[in-house]
């Protein structure tokens, strides 16, 4: 235990690639703890297991990592109150909800899945907002042993207040009320006998010391529920700070639709981790006009969590670029930037799975940079003119890109093998075959119709940077088509 007993965490969810979102939290969390002299832990809370996959939960260490965002305890490294991987605890979550039985403070709901939707459909039929109607709250301890003993199945849910309103001070938004009412009475053990997130996450932050809680804002509304299971435990909750999401330059919130999200994408790019610290810290710090280059541990000396803005913060990529370029500039000799250049080429082994590709390919080695730039380019700057030498007209090039691209999302391990099945599967699909599919993607990944096989390109270059691709070309060709 440090001197100031702070004991902060992230807690990122294994269900994709890792978010810029996750980085911002993260580096609050990271400053907070700096600040402090207090403790910055790394949790896996993987109790969705339908979506939670190692190779994002390795993603998501290693983008953490890349940030330079270093934890004291996590899944890799353990610590005095692991596991720290919500999967390896799921035995440990039980007796708390058998507690909570006893104590008569949850109770077990054996609603079948057809009845919640018929309920859920009659509620908004009615105007009233989806939540449990609290049927199985009627049976008696007889009741339930004898369902049980019959085998039906069933979920644990929690008691909730009838009456009053649910008040704390949020250490970001003051003082928030939210009506008892209008909280659901949240599952807690699922059918499978697995936690939800919120029965898992108040146990883990309890049991793991957790003092102060910073989290986006989306879970502002789940404070009543977390708070409550902490008094039905008789444990001391943490202080609550809800942070205000990222947005789009629009206000709206930050999603992969409009911009690139993935913190791969970025440092595909060719980011420095130390610019995109800075451009992140910079929403948790004030500073006057001049003062905005800044290192993390400058980051933390002027770290304000009492002066958060509930505004937003505005993902300005040129603000991005512009902090970047000066990173590049000004804070990097000679030397280092030649490392980091070749660290970078090195990432994703582009440079090298990229040359081995190029070898049968060349007669001399200075065609490999118009082989394989595209390897390395942040921008291909294409132009509509380079889909003109494909059959397809430009309607079917659209179809097949639109297509593509929310379809490649499915895709729960990228490699070169699932990105082929899942093109195939696309031509079966849309009745086309494979060669119409795969020529306009040649040219919204590489730029070029000649160019390095297409699916060992794709799994080079990486989920995120292969959606912003197909993204632009779909862009460009739309162009070529017209309004409709
Ligand atoms: N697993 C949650 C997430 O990924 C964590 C939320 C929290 O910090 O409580 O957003």
């Amino acid at each position: 235990m440090t001197a100031s007993g702070v004991r902060v965490r992230i807690a990122p969810s294994p269900t994709g690639e890792p978010h810029v979102g996750t980085a911002y939290i993260a580096l609050f969390n990271y400053l907070f703890a700096k600040k402090h002299g207090g403790e910055f832990i790394l949790r896996i809370e993987d109790t969705d297991a339908t979506r939670s996959t190692p190779e994002f939960e390795t993603k998501v260490l290693d983008a953490l990592k890349w940030c330079g965002l270093e934890w004291s305890e996590g899944p890799d490294i353990g610590g005095p109150y692991g596991p720290y991987r919500q999967s390896d605890r799921k035995d440990m979550y039980q007796p708390y909800a058998q507690e909570l039985l006893d104590k008569g403070h949850a109770f077990r709901c054996f609603c079948t899945p057809e009845r919640l939707t018929e309920m859920r459909e009659a509620q908004r039929a009615s105007g009233k907002p989806p939540k449990y109607d609290g049927l199985c709250l009627k049976y008696s301890a007889e009741d339930v042993s004898a369902k049980m003993a019959a085998g039906e199945g069933s979920v644990i849910r929690m008691k909730i207040p009838t009456e009053g309103s649910c008040d704390f001070t949020d250490g970001v938004y003051g003082d928030v009320s939210i009506p008892w009412d209008s909280v659901d009475m949240q599952v807690l053990i699922k059918g499978d006998g697995m936690p939800t997130y919120h029965m898992a996450n108040v146990i883990d932050d309890h049991l793991m010391k957790i003092t102060h809680v910073a989290r986006g804002e989306e879970w502002l509304a789940s404070v009543p529920k977390h708070i409550l299971l902490y008094r039905y435990f008789e444990w001391d909750q943490p202080v609550f700070m809800h942070l205000s999401l990222m947005r789009n330059a629009d206000k709206s919130k930050l999603s992969k639709r409009k911009n690139p999200t993935s913190i791969s994408y970025y440092s595909a790019l060719g980011y420095i981790p130390e610019a995109l610290m800075n451009f992140l810290g910079l929403f948790f710090v004030q500073i006057a006009e001049g003062e905005e280059l800044l290192d993390i541990e400058e980051l933390a000396g002027k770290f304000d969590p009492e002066n958060l803005s509930k505004a937003g913060a505005i993902f300005d990529i040129q603000k991005l670029d512009w902090l970047n370029g000066r990173w590049i500039r000004e804070k990097m000799s000679e030397e280092e930037f030649r490392g980091r250049v070749l660290t970078w080429a090195m990432e994703n082994d582009r440079l090298m799975a990229g040359l081995a590709l190029s070898q049968s390919r060349v007669s001399k080695l200075g065609e490999l940079p118009d082989l394989m730039g595209f390897l390395l380019k942040s921008d291909l700057n294409l132009d509509p003119s380079a889909f003109a030498k494909i059959k397809s007209p430009p309607e079917e090039i659209l179809e097949i890109l639109n297509t593509v691209q929310p379809d490649l999302e499915k895709i729960l391990e990228w490699n070169v093998e699932s990105i082929e099945a899942e093109l195939r599967a696309i031509g079966d699909r849309m009745g086309k075959k494979l060669k119409i599919i795969v020529a306009p993607l040649f040219v919204a990944v590489s730029g070029s119709s000649r160019s390095l096989p297409l699916f060992d390109s794709m799994a080079i270059l990486g989920r995120s940077v292969v959606r912003q691709r197909l993204k632009l070309a779909a862009q460009a060709v739309a162009a070529l088509v017209g309004p409709k």
